[in-house]
């Protein structure tokens, strides 16, 4: 699309052009999935600008809206399935200098949209707080794409997820129209922009929930089989009386990816990845002498402040460690049902065996302890992808399809209407993000 008619209008603003930055700044983490490469490795803006305040955001809104050019918004370009690569050109904006923390309070802060997760909890550390849950990108990702496109991560064994009531307490949030307004979204109603990919409305400010800062330590424990390593991992999910941030099972050969941990992690031996508050450490020793485990690697919080974070081996930087051993590996994403005897994922431990290799996060959903599996899977076609993804959904678990960059046929599964209605009164004309939302692109217009 040529850019001579809204050049322009962006005047005095901060402008990417250099076709080398805008490629860079148009791309995200798709390529760990070979479906999406194929899909997106072309896709590119056309500009992109980096606004350093709310009113130059509104700039660049009416100056796109004046127009019709779209706009794709990026925090820091961590997600994993194309989530901000823009499908249809025109602007990315990013949102990385929209970096204030404006105020924190006993549990609560308030923060601009591109600022960085670990930046905040450095602010918000200095009374005694931090943010609830990160992804494994916390040194990276943004809070505006966390919110955008994430889940869930360390913190969620306590707090649960993202799209849990009372983990987002407010967002401000500036609309795609002639005349810009801005809107603040409170309580329940945040849920009208929560995950949705920035496809109906742009994220300037949230006010997000923040828990006790504990000195975490970092713990592993190696087991010699898998399904006592998930127990054990279960159990301590479910020990109300032990602090913890960060339960993640991998089996072997997984461990055998984590080349700096090398040291801690026998061959052939299941290993669990924890941090624990300080404070618990000696009943964790107990639950995992109880299990039969060893415990390998133990650093208190001042320790672990140097060297590899174990968090950076956990969640999706497995598959990023994996994928830098062999770059054919792929993976999935899996909810097991709610089951203390978790029979259905030890099934499929047995039956995929090596192909698809089980990693896994424990979290709460819906105040139960439940396994998520964030599975490596040994790639040969699409084919054959879509077929261990069937045969996991036809026996019940749940797939979080990272194969796709359509926001419903990932996690959601259906169309989100409150959303779909939303995007109508704030992006009248499908400018945010377009190409990403099936209930936009399939909706009655009649
Ligand atoms: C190695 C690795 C590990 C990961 N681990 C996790 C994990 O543990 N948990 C998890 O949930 N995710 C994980 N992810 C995915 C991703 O890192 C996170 O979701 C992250 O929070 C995204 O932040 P970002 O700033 O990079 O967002 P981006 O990738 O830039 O954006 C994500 C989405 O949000 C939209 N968006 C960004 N900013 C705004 C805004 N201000 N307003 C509206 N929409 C916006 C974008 O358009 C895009 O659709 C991982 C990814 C990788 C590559």
């Amino acid at each position: 699309m040529p850019t001579s008619a809204i050049l322009p209008l962006l005047n005095e603003l901060n402008l990417i052009q250099d076709p080398t930055q805008v490629a860079k700044l148009s791309k995200d983490y798709y390529h760990f999935s070979p479906v999406l490469t194929s899909l997106l490795d072309d896709k590119v803006a056309d500009l992109v600008v980096r606004p350093s305040s709310e009113a130059e955001v509104m700039q660049v809104v009416k100056a796109c809206v004046a127009t019709k050019t779209p706009l794709t918004v990026r925090g820091a370009g961590t997600g994993n399935y194309g989530q901000c690569i823009p499908l249809e050109g025109g602007v990315v904006l990013d949102l990385s200098q929209l970096n204030r923390v404006k105020w924190v309070k006993p549990g609560l802060a308030c923060v601009e949209a591109g600022a960085k997760l670990a930046a905040i909890d450095k602010i918000t550390r200095e009374q005694g707080w931090e943010i609830r849950m990160v992804p494994s990108t916390y040194r990276t990702a943004t809070i505006g794409g966390f919110i955008g496109g994430g889940s869930g991560g360390i913190g969620s064994i306590t707090y649960g997820q993202l799209a849990d009531r009372g983990n987002l307490h407010a967002v401000r949030v500036v609309t795609m129209e002639d005349e810009p307004r801005i809107l603040e979204l409170r309580g329940d109603e945040v849920q009208k922009v929560n995950h949705a990919y920035g496809t109906n409305g742009i994220i300037t400010e949230l006010e997000i929930p923040l828990g006790p800062a504990y000195p975490w330590a970092e713990v592993i424990v190696t087991f010699d089989d898998f399904m006592t390593a998930a127990r054990f991992g279960y159990t301590l999910g479910e020990a109300d009386g032990i602090i913890k941030k960060l339960i993640s099972i991998h089996a072997w050969p997984i461990p055998s990816y984590f080349a700096a941990l090398q040291d801690a992690l026998p061959e052939g031996k299941t290993a669990a990845l924890l941090m624990i508050a300080e404070s618990s450490l000696a009943p964790l020793r107990e639950l995992a002498k109880e299990f039969g485990g060893t415990i390998t690697y133990e650093k208190t919080a001042q320790e672990a402040k140097k060297g590899a974070a174990l968090a950076e081996f956990t969640w999706n930087h497995t598959t990023l460690h994996a994928r830098n051993v062999d770059t054919s590996l792929t993976y999935l994403q899996t909810l097991f049902p709610y089951d203390t005897e978790m029979k259905l994922l030890e099934h499929m431990y047995q039956h995929f065996g090596d192909e698809v290799m089980m990693h896994l996060e424990f979290f709460r959903v819906h105040g139960q302890v439940c396994p998520a599996a964030l599975q490596l899977v040994r790639y040969t076609t699409e084919e054959r992808l879509n077929e261990i993804i069937r045969y996991h959904e036809t026996q019940g678990a749940f797939i979080a399809n990272p194969h796709t960059y359509i926001l419903e046929d990932g996690g959601r599964k259906e169309i989100n209407e409150t959303q779909v209605a939303f995007k109508a009164q704030v992006d009248p004309y499908g400018l945010l993000n377009p190409g990403k939302m099936r209930g936009w692109l399939e909706r009655d217009q009649t």
